[in-house]
Parts: structure tokens; sequence; C-alpha cells
């Protein structure tokens, strides 16, 4: 696997089917789901087909100009996989993990990736690609337009998402349509207070869900512990050194039933939970899909998060055998960015 910086190198594709090869190319729809390490783009059909997709490094630059750059090489690199023209194309949705003005094509605030904090991201895309129809929205919602419509929310009406990674989105479906409200935040779990006088949160306040269980605090939980000289398999995945901690290994320790580690699934899956449950109450769902990397941790996380809502969310009664793993994956976001360009042109 190749990663490099800036020059939008693929680290991953699939190439088109032998279909492609017909002269009458399908009209196709590109969504590019734009994350604080990683992005992804893929093409898709109407019907929801994924026809080639690639991920590729987020530069961690401090100039969005560059960033922008990956990302135009990025979508250039699927149009030369389809042979599509930018002329061609249905249109291209941005998703991306924060605030935006869907009217203006700005973005407002993206506290984990904060070089495009107000930026004019679709005029700038445009510039750069050739004129097509360009969409902007939360990669939370279009993670659970994703999962609604082609993932583990396809038999369900009322779904409620979390995107869990190195933030914290949300989104809310009801009655089959994915619901933002006026300002674009409706959803935005990641931002509501869990605990008060918590961490800092990148959105500059303090005890945000997001701060208490994103990928940076799953990180420090093990390292506080690993610092009282306690025992763990851990030690043995990183060669000892704490800079190499990452959710997924704290995860593998934890099924290899390392006790460091399961604490701190227990303790993030409590917050989990928590939040859950406040989130039930608002929304009503029929299904809770976990989606973004921390939910690959799989049961380890999603035992102590179904008994939290077992046991706080009384009133409500929620099944937890309803809370369940993201069906598409990390690809959740690039499927639902495409289908919000078809539904946009609808
Ligand atoms: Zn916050």
């Amino acid at each position: 696997m190749r990663r490099s910086y800036g020059d939008g190198a693929l680290l991953h594709s699939q190439r088109p089917g032998a279909d492609m090869a017909q002269p009458a190319t399908p009209q196709l729809a590109i969504g590019l789901d734009v994350g604080g390490t990683t992005f992804a783009a893929g093409a898709f059909t109407a019907a929801g087909e994924l026809i080639t997709d690639g991920a590729w490094d987020t530069p961690p630059s401090t100039d969005a100009s560059v960033v922008v750059e990956a990302l135009a090489n990025g979508i250039q690199e699927i149009l030369a996989t389809t042979e599509v023209d930018i002329a061609q194309l249905a249109g291209l949705t941005v998703a991306v993990p924060g605030g935006v003005d869907t009217a203006t094509g700005a973005i407002k605030v993206l506290p984990n990736l904060q070089v495009l904090n107000d930026f004019r991201i679709v005029e700038t895309l445009r510039d750069k690609l050739g004129d097509c129809p360009i969409f902007l929205a939360n990669d939370a919602y279009c993670a659970t337009l994703g999962e609604l419509r082609y993932g583990a929310g396809q038999q369900v009406e009322n779904l409620l998402m979390l995107t869990l990674g190195t933030g914290i989105g949300g989104g809310i479906a009801l009655r089959n349509q994915v619901i933002r409200g006026p300002r674009q935040i409706m959803g935005e779990i990641g931002h509501m207070i869990i605990v008060p006088d918590g961490p800092k949160c990148g959105c500059g306040n303090t005890g945000c869900f997001e701060a208490v269980a994103g990928k940076q605090a799953i990180i420090d939980r093990a390292r506080r512990k690993l610092q009282y000289g306690r025992e763990s398999c851990i030690d043995e995945l990183t060669g000892g050194d704490p800079d190499q901690i990452t959710p997924q290994i704290i995860a593998e320790a934890a099924r290899q039933g390392d006790e460091v580690a399961s604490e701190v699934m227990n303790e993030i899956g409590y917050y989990i939970g928590l939040a859950l449950c406040n989130a039930i109450v608002m929304c009503d769902p029929d299904l809770i899909v976990l989606g973004g990397g921390i939910a690959a941790a799989g049961e380890v996380l999603f035992q102590p998060v179904r008994s939290t809502v077992k046991y706080r969310s009384p009133y409500t009664g929620f099944d937890v055998s309803n809370i369940v793993p993201a069906k598409l994956g990390n690809k959740a976001g690039i499927y639902g960015a495409a289908a919000l360009v078809w539904d946009s042109l609808r």
C-alpha cells in the first residue's frame, strides 16, 4: 500500500467492470468523503452501483490550497478510471466532517481539519476541475444517507447513525429522509455535552462527546493506565512505544482478553451508550447504526454500548439488538455523497 502526501496517489482502488468498456457510458455521480487523516472518492450509477473508488491521505498541510489540490487530484484519478469527462458527470458531492453552508458552498468549521475552516470549497474545486454541479454536505449526513439507502438501514425508515472516528459525527433519518435542520446541525451528536468540564473539544467547548470518546480520548485513556506501570499486551503490540498506540491496537488487545484494553473499551462503550440514550429520546429511531474506524472494534465495543443502553434507557425500552454495525463500512460516506447528487438533481 503506497502512502504519500499531497500528490493524491491511490492507496487502493477498484477497477471498472467489463460493462464499462461499452461506448454508452452510464451517467455517473462522484461522492467525495473528506476526513482529517484520509479522504475517499467513488463513482456511482444512479442505481447506487459503485463503479470505482479510491482512498488517499489528507495532506497534513496548513495551506488550504495544498489540501484542495490533493482532493482535485483524487477526483481526476476517479474520472480517468471511469473515462468520463467532468462535463459528462451528473455531479459531485463533497462531504466534510463539520459545519457547512449549502447555499454558498462554503465550509464553516471543521474541528478536525481546521485548515479548511471558512473555505469556499465548491467554488475552488469548480475552478480546478471545470464546470459541473458540485454540492457540499456534512460527512455524517452522507454516511447516514448511504446506510439508509444501500446499507444496514434499508429495511427501516427511522435511523440514527454515529460515525466514530477522529471525531464523532451523527445523522438522523426520519420517515426515510435524512434531516439536517435549517442551520445544518441536527444530528451533530459529537458536540453533545457528556462530561461538563471534561476534556477540551476541537470546537472550543469542553466535555463534548467527541472529546470524551473520540480517537484521541481512547488513546489517552490507554496511555494513562499504562503510565501506572500496569501490565498489558498493548506494550507488546506497540513495541513499548506509547506514540504507536491506536484505537485499533487497543481493540485488538481487548479481543485478546487484555484487562487494560478491555477497561478502555468498557469506558468508551459506556459514554457512547449514554450518548445513545440521550439521542434515542430525541429521535425515536428504529435502528442505530455505528460506523467509522472505531466501530470496527466489534463486540468488545458493542457489548458495553448495548448494556449501557439497556440499563440506562428504561423509559424508552429500546431493543439493544437494534444497535448494529454499519454495513458499508468506511464507504458509507461516498455512497451517501453520490446519492445526494441524484437527490439534488431530482
Ligand atoms: Zn465539541
